[in-house]
């Protein structure tokens, strides 16, 4: 029988209307958690369109977010998927995240080599879109080697080599995939809050106690600019220490190519040579600032360069290859077709645009233009002189290489203007620029 004298509860809130956030959004008011939380949840789960989200990014684009809704946002995308428990890792877990750069392969040699030193490298990467590569692109150049694994055998490889790198799995922030597309066709990638929140929600979701940022800044990066790398960097180092991460960024350039080898194959040979000893300095100055970083957040006292020049990075290394089905001694792709840039005149090399270099590997076949297209792992370019190198008249500066040669002449118009020559040497700037921290 019903009691006529208890009250009805009182009806469940109504859900916001998504208009209603594009509306308080455009005209600068601040999103609740709430709001937020459902937002996400329900474009995740296909109940907001994507129109909708569209306009709600472009009002963000313009409007950008407080930090308490930078935080609900970051913590909605965690929430959308898994977390994974690296609780069965005994050492302590470190992770290294870099904005993307142009020869930027250092990712190959660190993991191995803070494995060395003691710590867990837990990473999870991406693939490369546009002029910037990604790590997995590189590793694939490896015979047999498996980008995919199950959480179980990610831990696997964790506890035997000391670290791991492999594709995020399509549970983990489900919510960044769908937002990250959509972003990517809507103009509204390069906004600070937007890139941090993509960044660290995949990062906290990972699992890492500590992570170290590599906030490239120059032509060849996201951030051209100082200030604005400076903001990213702030950004992402206060939500990962309000998320219980230890974070901390440095800001490295990027107007000229990290290393010398530019493009996926070459980039696996160079690193292996840095593992053995024989790395370019710019490449081993970077890993070994980067490495110092992550031994210190995770409370190792440890000389990461002695670990590179031993060896025993190396074996960490061919142990992570094998453990992810790849042959560490296996020939990597060669390209079928070569090609040089020269000097024009004699003197020394002042510019090299890393930005020019990474679009001509990319045409070449190195990257893709569409997340469908394959990339020729035996295409990109080797870069023969660096900044601050005496060149003669006709020496060869870059070393195009591909499989399909009518991919050189768009190559070669990237690189209009990429390269000066001058009479007097330049002066170099700082490599590691700045160490971002929230203390
Ligand atoms: N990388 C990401 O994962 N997300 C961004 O938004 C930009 C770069």
């Amino acid at each position: 029988m019903t009691d006529l004298t208890r009250e009805a509860d009182p009806p469940p809130p109504a859900p916001p209307a998504a208009v209603d956030l594009i509306l308080a959004k455009r005209d600068g008011r601040e999103l609740t958690d709430a709001e937020i939380a459902w937002l996400i949840a329900s474009y995740t789960a296909g109940a907001v369109p994507d129109e909708q989200v569209s306009a709600l990014l472009m009002a963000i684009y313009f409007r950008g977010m407080t930090p308490a809704e930078l935080r609900a946002w970051t913590s909605a995308m965690i929430s959308s998927g898994e977390r994974l428990d690296l609780g069965a890792v005994a050492a302590p877990t470190v992770d290294k995240h870099s904005t993307g750069g142009v020869g930027d392969k250092v990712s190959l040699i660190l993991a191995p080599l803070v494995a060395a030193c003691g710590a867990a490298v837990p990473q999870l990467s991406g693939r490369g879109l546009g002029h910037t590569g990604g790590t997995l692109d590189k590793l694939e150049s490896i015979p047999g080697w498996r980008a995919s694994l199950r959480a179980d055998e990610m831990v696997a490889v964790l506890n035997s080599a000391g670290c791991v790198i492999c594709a995020a799995g399509s549970g983990l922030a489900p919510a960044d995939r769908k937002l990250y597309a959509l972003r990517d066709i809507t103009g509204t990638v390069d906004s600070i809050p937007l890139i941090a929140s993509s960044i660290m929600s995949k990062k906290i979701a990972e699992g890492t106690a500590a992570l170290v940022l590599d906030v490239k800044v120059g032509s060849g990066a996201f951030m051209r600019e100082l200030p604005a790398a400076q903001e990213l960097a702030r950004t992402m180092v206060a939500l990962g220490v309000e998320a219980g991460v230890r974070t901390t960024a440095l800001l490295t350039g990027m107007d000229v190519p990290l290393g010398r080898a530019v493009g996926n194959a070459v980039e696996v040979e160079e690193a292996v040579a840095t593992l053995r000893g024989e790395g370019p300095p710019d490449l081993v100055d970077v890993t070994l600032a980067l490495a110092r970083e992550m031994l210190t957040l995770a409370g190792i006292d440890a000389d990461p360069a002695a670990a590179l020049a031993d060896g025993t990075a190396l074996d960490r290394y061919r142990l992570m290859i094998a453990a992810q089905g790849g042959d560490p001694d296996a020939p990597l792709p060669q390209a079928r077709h070569r090609e040089v840039l020269t000097a024009d005149q004699e003197g020394w090399l002042r510019r090299l645009d890393a930005r020019a270099v990474g679009v001509a590997a990319w045409r070449l076949g190195a990257g893709r233009a569409r997340k469908e297209d394959q990339v020729n792992h035996a295409a990109g370019i080797v870069c023969l002189a660096k900044p601050g190198d005496r060149v003669a008249a006709g020496q060869p500066i870059l070393e195009l290489r591909t499989d399909d040669e009518t991919r050189f002449g768009p190559a070669f118009a990237a690189l209009a203007g990429a390269t000066a020559v001058a009479p007097e040497p330049g002066a170099a700037g700082p490599l590691v620029i700045e160490r971002i921290t929230t203390g």
